[in-house]
């Protein structure tokens, strides 16, 4: 199968799927990974341009360490909105992966871009094989199956599903440490961090083993699967 992550900010995703992501990849599936925003204004010591370059090299050398392509829809971090050119552009993306599967945000978070990117996906699934919808990639006849990733520190979140990530927690630390410019901004904005970073990873940690812990596991990532028309299936497509 053809997998989507697709998150808001450069760093959602680790935070989201990436031991998921790294067991998709295991397995042998085509892993792409997408943020909407290329997160331009997460530094207080660069300039926008700069650190949307920092940013999305960042989450290149992430996907790339479980061999995922990274691609980056390049909307204003923070000043993302829907209009007609957005909701072709999520089409486009969605048919140049050919994804089967899609994981995005829970359609409730604490951010609006997470928010609106959730939104997008779930509004467009159903868009990808209609031929009159023009994009630069073809349509393909498959409507993506959806499933929603942990919300920021889980609030407000009682996953469906669940995915043993136990094997996959050091790849999943390794993903979250190639941004390394986010965790200079959460110590700087949030107190989320000292110098070292360590409460960086240990925010994930801490959420995959309670996520381990309701399922059994070691480690795990929790999810909330669409229930809307056409993405309910009966087979199981998380791995
Ligand atoms: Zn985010």
């Amino acid at each position: 199968m053809n997998i989507l992550a697709i998150g808001a900010h450069p760093d959602d995703i680790e935070y989201g799927c990436a031991g998921t992501l790294a067991r998709y990849a295991s397995q042998g599936h085509k892993v792409f990974v997408a943020t909407a925003t290329n997160g331009n204004i997460g530094s207080a010591h660069h300039t926008m341009e700069e650190i949307a370059a920092i940013r999305k090299a960042e989450a290149k050398a992430s996907a790339a360490l479980i061999g995922a392509e990274y691609i980056c829809l390049d909307y204003d971090d923070e000043m993302f909105f829907e209009d007609r050119a957005a909701r072709l552009k999520f089409i486009d993306l969605v048919r140049y992966c050919r994804a089967d599967v899609i994981l995005t945000h829970n359609p409730e978070d604490y951010n609006p871009d997470h928010e609106l990117t959730s939104k997008i996906i779930n509004d467009i699934a159903v868009m990808i094989p209609i031929a009159h919808l023009k994009t630069p990639n073809p349509p393909y006849e498959v409507i993506p199956k959806i499933f929603y990733f942990e919300t920021a520190h889980g609030l407000r979140f009682i996953p469906t599903d669940y995915v043993d990530i136990t094997d996959f927690m050091d790849v999943k630390l390794k993903m979250l440490g190639t941004h390394r410019s986010q965790i200079q901004w959460m110590s700087d904005n949030f107190q989320e961090n000292d110098a070292g970073g360590d409460k960086f990873f240990e925010n994930a940690s801490i959420i995959a083993r309670f996520r381990g812990m309701q399922s059994g596991v070691k480690y795990a990532e929790g999810f909330i699967r669409a229930l809307d028309a056409f993405r309910v299936t009966t087979t199981r497509v998380l791995p």
